[in-house]
């Protein structure tokens, strides 16, 4: 396994086979990291949040639970997890989000994965939905927000693949309660060689 560090407000791309691993670190605490997943074969298939709560029952998916395709198939599953706190409602920053609601410059989450997984073929408008790694949802009634993530120093989940993936991976860039205030940086431990493409250098 290879340690790599994903830059504030940056992302990476990666190749798994089914059985391989990878983690995903938060080494600062309260930082929210955006996750996608395609079948290798077959980009069209790809991670659905929506079909993952429907088949796991969960809005929290944690240790055990398998995330699922567009085609109801499991790509992913989470075997450790040192949070329990993620969210699968919110669909990924980009630059609209970034300048309506947080007052920033940048192209956001939608942005890296599109440049990480764009030479793939994956287009944006296919970059909609993920799984938002340590972000904290809030749902009361019928409303729901965002609140500071409950991830600690060093926490981190782990998840093996359960077919041959593509998958993306970002340091989410909102500073704001997303990232309580601050974009800062996501390690990823990955099998040796299965690291794709950057964002950085
Ligand atoms: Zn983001």
């Amino acid at each position: 396994m290879t340690r790599h560090r994903i830059p504030a407000r940056q992302g990476l791309s990666f190749e798994l086979s089914a059985g391989e691993s990878f983690e995903i670190v938060d080494p600062e605490g309260a930082q929210v990291a955006d996750l996608v997943a395609f079948r290798a074969d077959d980009h069209a298939e790809r991670f659905s949040p929506k079909y993952t709560y429907r088949r796991e029952g969960t809005l929290r998916p944690s240790t055990g639970n398998r995330l699922y395709t567009t085609e109801g198939n499991a790509i992913l599953r989470i075997v450790d997890d040192d949070c329990g706190v993620h969210d699968l409602l919110y669909g990924p920053c980009n630059h609209w989000i970034l300048e309506e609601y947080y007052g920033q410059d940048g192209i956001g989450c939608r942005g890296n994965l599109s440049e990480v997984l764009g030479p793939e073929g994956i287009r944006t408008s296919d970059l909609q939905e993920t799984m938002n790694v340590f972000m904290k949802s809030a749902i009361e009634g019928d409303r729901v927000e965002i609140v500071e993530p409950d991830s600690e120093p060093g926490d981190s989940i782990g998840l093996e693949a359960e077919m041959d993936a593509l998958v993306g991976v970002t340091a989410c860039s909102g500073e704001a309660v997303v990232n309580a205030g601050e974009a800062k940086p996501i390690d990823v431990r990955l099998p040796d060689g299965a690291l794709l493409r950057t964002t950085f250098e």
